[in-house]
């Protein structure tokens, strides 16, 4: 049992990382118009969700709070508040079954993203995750911090594929 106040401030800004993250995932797949891009963001938000709720999970069992504490915010929320009709310029928050200025089909509001945008996001969030479970893992025992190791692990993998999507848009 711990209640070392370092442990869970580490845990708490990890956790807002992967809540945060599962967010602006959810988000960029809702309003993004490429079928890949959207199984990109889907893949990435769920696995922001899933290390959410493994943190969560394992931090209950070993009796350490986790909750959502400010830090780094790798993710640019305002981009991607808005949705934008092509045709006309009519802005909104959620897309809409047609536009109500001109009539455009949903299809009108739909964003492309660039692999820069994609993957820099992945690449900069994975980075500061990675840092997050770094600073929490000498604070963490047992469960927990097998559970922070795994993550770290998946972390690293992330931040390969995207330095090599990136290598790759900028080839
Ligand atoms: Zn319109």
């Amino acid at each position: 049992m711990s209640s070392d106040p370092h442990a869970e401030a580490s845990l708490g800004s990890v956790l807002k990382l992967e809540r945060d993250g599962a967010a602006f995932f959810r988000r960029a797949n809702a309003i993004a118009a490429d079928p890949r891009t959207r199984q990109v963001f889907e893949r990435l938000s769920r696995q922001r969700e899933e290390a959410a709720r493994m943190i969560e999970a394992a931090a209950a069992r070993s009796g350490v709070r986790a909750t959502p504490a400010p830090g780094p915010n790798p993710y640019p929320f305002e981009a991607i508040a808005k949705v934008e009709c092509y045709a006309c310029g009519y802005v909104t928050e959620e897309i809409p079954t047609s536009c109500p200025q001109c009539g455009a089909a949903r299809y009108a509001f739909e964003r492309e993203f660039t692999k820069a945008m994609i993957w820099g996001t992945a690449l900069a969030s994975g980075r500061a995750v990675a840092e997050g479970v770094q600073a929490a893992i000498p604070h963490a025992k047992g469960e927990l911090r097998a559970a922070l190791e795994t993550l770290l692990e998946r972390e690293r993998a992330l931040l390969k594929e995207a330095e090599g999507e990136l290598a790759s848009a900028n080839a």
